[in-house]
């Protein structure tokens, strides 16, 4: 695989000296451009400028891109300019690692589509199959699935991909993580060799870098910002606590913020259940929950009365760490640091997305230094260290543990000239 590579290290909508083109300068269809005016997107961000004429020459790609950059419309704005008339068997196939991801990257889809005469259809498990075969049977020209379903049908002979002009594997570092990668080399070879090909990823490991020579003819390589980061527009700062005040500490944070949207995450599922049950019992409920042991109709339903505002609270597992575009969420909680230090910059991504500022806030107990470490090497800096003001902390060895190492530079651990409290 060789390729050319646009790196962005900062984004140019920041630097007023940068010129930013216009989404009618980069050749889209007058139908897409229609759509798009409707969304009243007022420039193409970084990675769809640079994307965009590429996609539509019919290049391939391989992505990096933080969240809330604009991916999702970086590559459909030009799939759906190349495909003119409808057809019957599909055309453009874009596989996504969770339901979520896939329910989500459809509806901008269509979005984005509405003045084309383009049929849509979404595969994912959790759902019966009749509604997916009636689809099928009606024709089809963009498919967004999840790689189990969509083997499934395939296998079934429901229908096939011989048609494929266009392949997205979108999130593909996930798809490792959840192991569906013997899946995705499956579908891959009931696909065309003769196809448009485009990986994105967050992160690149050599798993991922094998699959993408095998993936992409000279592609064309973009990546904005380093992955690792957070974005700019987050303010994040760790919460110490001991392990017995973590719940009360909780309580005093949403007290004190003035949240109108904030997504909490636990670690493990049982975890969110019980968070979600004791907000319940305080002033802060009603609260959503979404995890993998809930059905898809609940899924549906916590996601859908959290973007409605009929829930400011969810507290979620990271099935929704990656990708899910809630918009306006006002804060993230961490109520379990991470274990996988990818995820840390995937969960505050959620906040100050598309370059809106948001905070993220993460609560610290003495079992999790190791995580908190990780994060810290991982994102190559120290992160703030915080208490909260009014908040009666019991003493405990966690405050001094938590100091990050110092560096030969200035110490950036607690901010604001205070110390933990003591007893
Ligand atoms: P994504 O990174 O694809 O998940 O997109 C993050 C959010 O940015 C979504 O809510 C999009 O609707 C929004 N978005 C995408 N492109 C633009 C744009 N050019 N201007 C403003 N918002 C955008």
């Amino acid at each position: 695989m060789s390729s050319e590579t646009i790196e962005t290290e900062k984004d140019p909508t920041e630097d007023p000296a940068t010129q930013l083109p216009e989404f009618k300068d980069l050749g889209l269809n007058p139908e897409v451009l229609r759509a798009v005016e409707e969304k009243g997107y007022n420039n193409p961000t970084p990675i769809q400028a640079q994307a965009i004429p590429a996609l539509l020459e019919g290049r391939d790609l391989i992505g990096g891109s933080q969240t809330g950059t604009g991916k999702t419309a970086a590559f459909a704005l030009p799939l759906l300019s190349n495909l003119r008339d409808a057809q019957k068997s599909p055309r453009v196939l874009i596989l996504e690692p969770t339901r979520e991801l896939a329910q989500q990257v459809i509806a901008q889809l269509e979005a984005y589509g509405k003045y084309l005469p383009l049929k849509f259809m979404l595969l994912h498990g959790g759902v019966g199959y009749g509604r997916q075969l009636d689809a099928i049977k009606g024709g089809v020209d963009i498919v967004v699935a999840t790689p189990g379903r969509l083997l499934d049908h395939l296998q079934q002979k429901n229908f096939n991909l011989k048609k494929l002009e266009v392949l997205v594997l979108d999130e593909a570092d996930r798809m490792l993580d959840m192991g569906f990668m013997p899946d995705v080399r499956k579908i891959l070879r009931l696909c065309p060799d003769q196809r448009q090909s485009l990986l994105f990823s967050a992160t690149i490991p050599p798993a991922i870098e094998r699959l993408a020579e095998t993936m992409l003819k000279d592609p064309i390589a973009i990546s904005i910002g380093r992955g690792r980061q957070p974005a700019e527009t987050i303010q994040h700062a760790i919460y110490p606590v001991d392990d017995r005040q973590k719940f009360d500490l909780l309580v005093h944070l949403l007290e004190k913020l003035d949240y109108h949207s904030v997504l909490i995450f636990t670690r493990t599922k049982v975890g969110a259940d019980t968070i979600a049950r004791w907000l319940e019992s305080t002033e802060h409920g009603p609260v959503a929950v979404l995890h993998s042991n809930r059905t898809q109709r609940e899924r549906d339903a916590a996601l859908k009365s959290f973007k409605d505002g009929q829930c400011e609270i969810l507290v979620a597992t990271d099935i929704v760490a990656r990708g899910i575009d809630i918009s306006d969420v006002s804060h993230v909680v961490n109520y379990d640091i991470p274990e996988n230090p990818e995820d840390y910059v995937h969960r505050i991504g959620r906040t100050g997305r598309a370059s809106r500022s948001g905070d993220a806030i993460t609560l610290f107990t003495a079992g999790e230094i190791e995580f908190l470490q990780s994060i810290e090497r991982f994102i190559g800096k120290a992160i703030d260290r915080k208490q909260m003001p009014d908040f009666e902390y019991n003493w405990s060895p966690i405050f001094e543990q938590s100091q990050p190492k110092k560096k030969k530079k200035r110490n950036r651990g607690f901010n604001s000239g205070t110390n933990m409290p003591r007893r």
